[in-house]
């Protein structure tokens, strides 16, 4: 068998160029025959003459037709969604649809179409396979358990840039503080969920989607070292933890080699004396997670659509200066009633997702922001 065939959604980005990385060091078994990215057409091509691939800029050259033609061509076998925001929707579905193996980096595709995904795909596994660091250190947990072995997960979050400031100070955060964050380096939206921990929210309702488990069973603990990913609780209380140096090249080469392999990263240095420290979230400091855990055990789907919606509006207009730090959460949780208000079915389709998605945006957008 040859290399896999892989197309990179969202190359240009911080998860894409770290797999174009994991492929450049493992040529043999896989080969890069397509990317695609936003507006940034120099960088691309300059990737795709690099890999020998085809190159599609979404807004030149045909919008969501064109990512999901590229997600199925003939000559794909793998698709990595590296994508940021809801745009990963439609490709993720088509190459699932079209009987493609999926890398799955874009969380907002599950935490707003996750109920979709599951009905062409159950859940986590080959032809799933989770790139987010907690949801594929879990995947590595899980191997070798029965159902009924398994008590609860827990995802770690390191707890942001703001873990220790002084509560009265975070209203006057700014996005440069924000964008500062202690132990990963990530594109700039999922750097300022991972400040208010709304990125943690979105991850619980991943895994929801991915393993199939009720949200009382999925919990967060703050670990600011992020040496420990994702742990198992087993029934009988003994714990399984998945460790390893925070660097994103293990969790995407894991994904697209779907198993452990020589990896270009630093191995845990077991000779440096280190703590591990957990605690639980402090609920005060991190409004945004209550707000995605709230709208998540509602079970309103529109409503977390409405909620992912408004998350984009809101961290596009505190990077731009517009609102602070600590309205964000008012984003979400009025995005979350008026996703809810837009919704008309239990199980909304991927056109009433659109339809909700524009709606909630577009009265976001259409308010002053006073300031
Ligand atoms: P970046 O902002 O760094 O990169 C986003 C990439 O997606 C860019 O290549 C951008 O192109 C491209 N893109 C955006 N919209 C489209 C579109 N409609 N069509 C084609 N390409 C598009 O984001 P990250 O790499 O940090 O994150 C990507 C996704 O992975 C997010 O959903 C994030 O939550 C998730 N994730 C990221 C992690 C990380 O460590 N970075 C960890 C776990 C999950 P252009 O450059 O042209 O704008
Ligand atoms: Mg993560």
């Amino acid at each position: 068998m040859g290399p896999t065939r892989v197309a990179i959604l969202g190359a240009t980005g911080s998860i894409g160029r770290q797999a174009l990385d994991v492929v450049a060091a493992n040529a043999d078994r896989l080969r890069v025959v397509a990317l695609a990215a936003r507006r940034n057409a120099d960088e691309l091509t300059l990737q795709a003459e690099r890999f020998g691939a085809r190159a599609v800029v979404y807004e030149r050259d045909g919008g969501a037709d064109a990512l999901a033609a590229l997600a199925t061509a003939a000559d794909v076998d793998l698709v990595l969604v590296a994508t940021s925001g809801t745009d990963g929707i439609e490709p993720t579905l088509a190459a699932l649809e079209a009987g493609k193996r999926v890398a799955l980096a874009n969380k907002e595709t599950l935490v707003a179409a996750g109920h979709l995904v599951r009905r062409l795909v159950d859940g986590a596994g080959d032809r799933l396979r989770p790139v987010d660091g907690e949801h594929c250190a879990l995947w590595q947990c899980l191997l070798a358990t029965r159902p009924e072995e398994v008590g609860r997960v827990l995802i770690t979050a390191s707890g942001g840039p703001f873990r220790e400031l002084p509560l009265d100070e975070l209203a006057h955060v700014t996005p440069e503080m924000t964008l500062r964050h202690p132990t990963w380096r990530m594109g700039p939206k999922i750097t300022v969920d991972s400040a208010t921990l709304a990125n943690k929210g979105f991850e619980v309702v991943e895994a929801r989607w991915l393993y199939g488990l009720e949200y009382e069973r999925i919990g967060v603990v703050v670990h600011p070292e992020s040496l420990v990913h994702a742990m198992v609780e087993m029934a009988d209380g003994s714990v399984r933890a998945q460790l390893a140096e925070p660097d994103m090249r293990l969790f995407i080469q894991y994904a697209l080699l779907w198993g452990h392999a020589p990896a270009p990263t630093r191995a845990m240095d077991w000779t440096l004396p280190r703590t591990l420290r957990f605690a639980p979230v402090e609920a005060a400091r991190y409004p945004c997670l209550a707000a995605v855990l709230e709208t998540a055990r509602s079970g309103s789907l529109a409503a977390m659509i409405g909620l992912v919606a408004a998350d984009e509006v809101a961290v596009e207009r505190f990077l731009a200066g517009e609102i602070g730090f600590g309205e964000i959460a008012v984003y979400l949780h009025r995005g979350a009633a008026l996703g809810r208000a837009h919704g008309r079915s239990a199980e909304p389709s991927l056109a009433e997702i659109r339809h909700i998605d524009a709606e909630v945006r577009g009265a976001l957008r259409a308010e002053q922001v006073l300031r």
